[in-house]
């Protein structure tokens, strides 16, 4: 053992590739005994110990500090921990350079967003305060001002981490500024606005928020908000832009998970009068769409409580009566949609007659021609009209897809709504928020899966773009050149994906083949791609392509993809919900396009529908424009644990967090190039020993210089600039005091 630890120092001990932050509890001639912070004790032997295996921890790690890229150490192991410690002192936020690491505390932390701490917040700079959300939204409205550009923030993370409670309290924060804005007093439609904008929160999460296995209240939907501010700093209009909605969890839940909370919520809450005209029960049991999953219920969830929000939220929207009843109408109606049965006799027939009769009521159409679309299929074959009977099976998809159909049209008629409401006039410059889901890799993947994670590798881009460029910046700054530094580019993945005849070409290029399945999908994504490092073809299954994501390998089920992808809706139904007596059924699909199938088109109806893939690439590329004429600020939410309880850390998950979030990403990019940067007189008073007071200037650089040499004769390794030193690797450490 060449060197001696006392009692309690903090040191790293390397095991199975990993750093472990740990306390010296012994240390004599044989053996080294640690604990580690994480909850383990190492017994090491003498001989076994070198030096790469346990060193000293720098004391920056020791104490945690606020931004990590002041952290000496510049590991994944030392970024952790100091989420870790800090986290333990609830010191909930930690800088990385320009992204704000967030850990969900999972308790409500005193004092930490009350209305003295937006006071705090709003009075000081960026580095003034300790890390915050809120210094973020403070720093991002100040922007406006003396950038001149429009800013965003970009809030990512996985299911559960906190990004849409990050949102609420950025628009939180945000409207108060507008408010107390030092300009001209709000007008009274300013006020309005922001009223309605902070409203818009709790009706978007009782329509797109759903309880799942990770997050009781986990948006199933993707955001942009975009809020225009005045000359005179005041919210003068917004802007939401929605994303995907997860539309089977309307007819199907895993176990164990709910529907949407707004059907709840309105069983809950809704009075006997409201309930007779509706046509509902009390009981969520007895709703197919709502008791399948064997979860109607959740202690940590008020449905009667989030009912009351939503309707005051609804009236300070100006949302009318008759809007709010027409939408009741409609939840209630795909609720009872869910309950009509079928039996075979000679192709599916309806056995739950009376349910039909109520869904028919609700959404003012024929009764008997909703059993008729429900049981057998019309075309229009040269003119003439031909009728096919269904089996059960088709017909509950056919059941399924009307009341699929019906929500979803519903939500978005609902953002429509809230759109129309917070819509300004003039507008300055705006701040845009981006709460989107993260990326996903479960156990069986899909066509969601393979959007969302195309989405989060377009962010990834960006963001990679964007860190580049600052750390570009920081070399000019020191008067270091910039010489190519070599960086994971996800430009690869993002071309194999959606170049031209990439792979959306060729899922959209098949779904528009009437005869295209999706084995002959998968058979052309082999032949096409196979050859390509960022795409793997399974050796074992036949039903499955991957992709390399910068986040690491995730698998693919190509079942689905086509019938998901080409989201058509019989022609048929929609005819009949279009002659529907109501109003607003009417106007819910009078814009909805026919399918593409060729044989069921009628004379001079024919609009071809573009399929979900090519109209999320189209939504995801303007996004991507009003980004890049943006500022970012990044907000990474991190989820401690998976059991959604306070006060519990768990290395391995957050570990993984860190590394698809793009913070490891943002150290290799510094690694790439000098990573460990420290000021002169840091880097001196560290390291003068080596020197054996052998040096002949007052100057710090030329100290530093003289320290450098004697490391490295050659000048490879190292760099001075104006202000810090710059090196690829920590140099040895001298030997302990
Ligand atoms: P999803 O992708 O599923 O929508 P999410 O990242 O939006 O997940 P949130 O809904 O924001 O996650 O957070 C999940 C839960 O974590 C919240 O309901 C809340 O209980 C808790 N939480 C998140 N952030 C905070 C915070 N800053 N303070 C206290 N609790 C929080
Ligand atoms: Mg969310």
């Amino acid at each position: 053992m060449d060197s001696f630890f006392v009692e309690g120092a903090r040191v790293w001990l390397r095991h199975k590739e990993q750093l472990l932050p740990s306390t010296v509890s012994s240390c004599d001639d044989l053996c080294l005994v640690l604990g580690t912070e994480y909850g383990k004790v190492v017994h090491l032997q003498r001989e076994d110990l070198s030096r790469e295996t346990v060193f000293l921890m720098h004391p920056s790690s020791i104490h945690g500090v606020e931004d990590m890229s002041t952290l000496a150490e510049l590991h994944e192991a030392a970024i952790m921990y100091n989420l870790f410690t800090r986290y333990q002192k609830n010191n909930i936020y930690t800088n990385i350079g320009s992204i704000l690491a967030a850990v969900n505390p999972y308790k409500q932390i005193a004092g930490l967003y009350d209305s003295t701490a937006v006071d705090l917040y709003s009075k000081h700079q960026m580095g003034e305060l300790p890390p915050h959300i809120f210094a973020v939204a403070n720093e991002c409205y100040r922007c406006l001002w003396k950038r001149h550009d429009s800013q965003c923030v970009l809030i990512s993370g996985e299911s559960g981490a906190g990004k849409t409670e990050s949102t609420k309290l950025l628009l939180k924060f945000l409207s108060v500024m507008s408010q107390n804005s030092a300009g001209t007093p709000p007008s009274e439609r300013t006020t309005r606005v922001e009223q309605a904008i902070v409203q818009s929160s709790p009706i978007m999460e009782a329509f797109g928020n759903a309880k799942t296995v990770y997050n009781n209240n986990s948006s199933r939907f993707g955001k942009f908000i975009q809020l225009h501010f005045s000359q005179s700093g005041h919210i003068q209009g917004g802007c939401i832009i929605d994303y995907l909605l997860e539309k089977n969890r309307v007819v199907r839940q895993n176990p164990g998970e709910r529907n949407y909370h707004i059907f709840y919520a309105l069983l809950a809450g809704a009075d006997r009068d409201h309930r007779d005209m509706y046509l509902l029960s009390e009981d969520p049991e007895l709703y197919y769409y709502l008791s399948q999953s064997g979860c109607v219920h959740d202690s940590s969830l008020d449905d009667k409580q989030l009912f009351n929000s939503v309707m005051e939220a609804l009236k300070v929207m100006e949302f009318t009566e008759e809007e709010i009843r027409d939408v009741f109408k409609l939840l209630s109606a795909v609720l009872q949609m869910g309950n009509i049965e079928f039996m075979t006799a000679g192709g599916a027939q309806i056995t739950s007659k009376g349910v039909v009769s109520n869904v028919s009521e609700l959404l003012g159409l024929d009764s008997f021609q909703l059993s008729e679309v429900l049981t057998q299929r019309s075309m229009i074959l040269r003119g003439e009209e031909i009728c096919s009977p269904l089996t059960v099976e088709q017909a509950v998809d056919s059941r399924d897809s009307v009341a699929m159909a019906l929500y979803s049209q519903c939500f978005s008629w609902i953002i429509m709504r809230i759109n129309q409401k917070i819509k300004g006039r003039d507008n300055f410059k705006s701040i845009g928020i981006l709460d989107i889901f993260g990326f996903e890799n479960f156990e069986v993947n899909r066509f969601e899966q393979f959007n969302i994670n195309y989405a989060n590798e377009k962010l990834q881009e960006y963001f990679n773009k964007h860190i580049f460029s600052l750390e570009q910046l920081e070399y000019n700054r020191e008067g270091i050149q910039w010489e190519a530094i070599d960086w994971m580019d996800n430009a690869e993945c993002l071309d194999l994906i959606e170049k031209k005849l990439g792979m959306l070409a060729l899922i959209n290029e098949e779904s528009r083949f009437p005869k295209g399945t999706d084995y002959t999908l998968l058979e052309k994504l082999h032949s096409r791609h196979a050859a390509n490092p960022y795409y793997v073809k399974p050796r074992v299954t036949d039903h499955q392509f991957g992709i390399k994501h910068y986040a690491g390998e995730v698998l693919y089920d190509v079942r689905g993809i086509l019938e998901k992808n080409r989201d058509t809706f019989r022609d048929d139904i929609l005819f009949i919900l279009k002659d529907s007596r109501l109003d607003f059924i009417y106007d819910l699909f009078e814009r909805v396009g026919s399918r593409s199938g060729d044989e069921t088109l009628k004379m001079g109806t024919a609009r071809r529908k573009p399929t979900v893939s090519s109209q999320f690439r189209d939504s995801l590329h303007s996004l991507m424009a009003t980004l890049s004429a943006s500022n970012p600020f990044f907000v990474r939410c991190i989820k401690p644990n998976m059991d959604k309880k306070a006060n519990q850390f768990d290395p391995d998950i957050v570990l993984n967090q860190l590394k698809y979030s793009g913070m490891l990403e943002t150290v290799k990019i510094r690694k790439a190039g000098f990573p460990v940067r420290r000021t002169f007189k840091d880097f001196y008073s560290r390291y003068k020993m080596l020197l054996k007071n052998k040096t002949r200037s007052d100057d710090e650089k030329q100290r530093c210089s003289e320290i450098f040499l004697l490391l490295d004769n050659d000048k490879k390794e190292w760099k001075l600039g104006k202000t810090k030193s710059g090196v690829t690797v920590i140099p040895k450490q001298p030997p302990v005091a």
